[in-house]
């Protein structure tokens, strides 16, 4: 298809939008079953649910537009999830691994954040408004997911990793007795964003 025309553009990119969705759908579950920490397996279980109804609203637009949503693979978020996937390999520890699940989360909400307020504007310079309001709302749940994710991570996961990162760094890892020891002696502060 030639993209000479914005409402091509748009089109291109919904497309996108549709292909990273489906790679989510399918990469979720694995976040789901990979976490062994409530509060973030429920998030994620949640988001899924979210990213279900945000499928159906772009079929939604691209049935009010009568065009297909396929045709497009969004090679950024296989991209990005394939980074997920590649920490689950790894099996780190637990709480190791959780940080790096609510990191990979993190890249995949802003990808979509990225997307959905470009064709947001988009819709709303088409004259689209049904699209745009669609598009906001799937926007404002990703947002809400990045923000549940960036409080889990404050709460204690990342300052539990640092934990465990802290305990198995240098001559400490010679010593260490086991997983769930509480020495401190070698511990930095906790890096926090
Ligand atoms: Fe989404
Ligand atoms: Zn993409
Ligand atoms: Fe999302």
């Amino acid at each position: 298809m030639k993209l000479d025309t914005l409402q091509a553009l748009y089109v291109d990119e919904l497309r996108d939008l549709y292909s990273a969705e489906n790679q989510i759908l399918k990469a979720l579950p694995k976040m789901i079953r990979a976490t062994e920490h409530p509060e973030l397996k429920e998030a994620f279980t949640d988001h899924l649910k979210e990213t279900q109804n945000q499928v159906k609203r772009l079929e939604q637009i691209f049935g009010s537009l009568d065009e297909s949503p396929k045709g497009k693979k969004c090679h950024g978020m296989e991209g990005v999830l394939e980074e997920g996937a590649e920490l689950m390999k790894e099996k780190p520890e637990p709480q190791v691994l959780d940080a790096g699940l609510i990191s990979a989360a993190q890249h995949v909400e802003h990808y979509e954040m990225a997307g959905y307020g470009t064709v947001r504007t988009w819709a709303e310079k088409l004259g689209r408004d049904e699209h745009a309001r669609l598009l906001q709302t799937t926007l404002d749940e990703e947002r809400a997911a990045d923000a549940l994710l960036t409080t889990l991570a404050l709460q204690s996961i990342n300052v539990d990793a640092d934990r465990e990162v802290g305990l198995t760094t240098g001559s400490e890892l010679a010593g260490r007795r086991g997983p769930k020891s509480k020495s401190t002696s070698t511990q930095q502060p906790s890096a926090r964003r």
